[in-house]
């Protein structure tokens, strides 16, 4: 078997994966399925943080134009990733896969504030962390909030779970005929405008020089087999 490219990850879920089959809100069977994924992935020695979004409840911009103020839009949608940090705490816990919730919005009753040394820390002990309330500032999303941990956590990549499974030349549910990438550059991804994550995030993994590695989370076993080097996706670096 082929050596792991990599050891340590930031597990980057849209809150859209959480909501299943559904269309808003938090299906608990989803979330269980996901948690598999993540405790079979640290049972074979992965390190493994995650930023989860907040889409399937709440989002800045569906909010702004409905006329509230964005900034306060945004922190609605905050608070939102902080429900979805919760749920997937909530099932990997039942697992049996030790947690812990920081948030970047200080909120001392329901998960620890986000200190990095101490993640650091967690992690080290085999903690799956989950950072939640995205970067704690308006006008940014879940997607650079996973670039930005996956630079300060050291991680060797980010992987970002999605329902398709990679990155295409075109969107692959309107475009039969579109073809997947197995690799492509950072540069390509920010000039074509492919789909992958907002452009903040993909110049912050630029310039950190962290790939990301686009998969579908929805493929039972898939991440264990990604991480292995085995699995479909396609590598942004
Ligand atoms: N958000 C924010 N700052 C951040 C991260 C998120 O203001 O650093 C807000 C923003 O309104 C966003 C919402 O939280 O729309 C939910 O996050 P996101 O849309 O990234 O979730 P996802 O699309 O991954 O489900």
């Amino acid at each position: 078997m082929t050596e792991p490219r990599f050891k340590r990850i930031l597990l980057k879920l849209s809150g859209e994966v959480l909501m299943g089959q559904g269309q808003f809100g938090i299906d608990p069977a989803t979330c269980e399925r996901v948690a598999r994924e993540v405790k079979a992935a640290t049972e074979a020695g992965f390190e493994i943080c995650m930023v989860v979004g907040g889409g399937n409840i709440f989002r800045g911009l569906a909010g702004a134009a409905q006329g509230f103020e964005r900034a306060s839009a945004d922190y609605m949608g905050m608070l939102a990733t902080v429900m979805n940090a919760l749920a997937m705490q909530n099932t990997l816990e039942r697992l049996g896969v030790d947690t812990r919730v920081q948030s970047a919005i200080p909120m001392a009753s329901v998960s620890e504030p986000y200190i990095r040394r101490k993640a650091m820390r967690h992690m080290e002990k085999g903690r799956v962390v989950i950072f939640a309330a995205g970067t704690g500032l308006p006008f940014f999303t879940t997607d650079t909030t996973a670039a930005l941990r996956a630079a300060e956590m050291n991680c060797d990549a980010l992987f970002k779970g999605t329902s398709v499974d990679g990155v295409y030349n075109a969107d692959p549910k309107k475009v039969p005929t579109a073809t997947r990438y197995d690799a492509v550059s950072f540069d390509q991804v920010l000039v074509e405008n492919l789909k992958v994550m907002d452009a903040t995030a993909v110049a912050l993994c630029r310039d950190n020089h962290i790939p990301i590695v686009v998969f579908n989370i929805r493929d039972e076993g898939n991440l264990a087999a990604v991480l292995q080097g085995d699995g479909i996706s396609t590598v942004v670096r």
